[in-house]
């Protein structure tokens, strides 16, 4: 006999399934993903550099009212990880020597 189905959960992917909805006030409608360091500064596609974002957020994001610190300590938050590393990655990801 076989054991049963093997349950394989992958939180990473649990929550990819899971981040249609604003990171930051938990809106469902309209979301979209932002670039915390932006493309044209360097900001790399990783995880660690993306928000999945309402307009309203977004908008907030790229007007500076929804800060980049706060964006990160999202992300630091969902990763599981500190803002320092998260820094660090994006860091690393836009070619700083950290
Ligand atoms: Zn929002
Ligand atoms: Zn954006």
């Amino acid at each position: 006999m076989f054991p049963k189905h093997k349950r394989i959960i992958d939180k990473k992917m649990i929550q990819a399934c899971r981040k249609r909805r604003c990171e930051y006030c938990g809106a469902v409608t309209n979301i979209e993903p932002h670039h915390i360091n932006t493309r044209g500064s360097g900001g790399g596609d990783i995880k660690e550099n993306l928000i999945q974002l309402c307009t309203q957020c977004h908008i907030n994001a790229h007007s500076g009212v929804l800060s980049k610190e706060e964006c990160l300590e999202v992300v630091a938050m969902r990763e599981g990880i500190s803002i320092d590393a998260v820094y660090t990655i994006n860091r690393k990801a836009m070619g700083y020597d950290v």
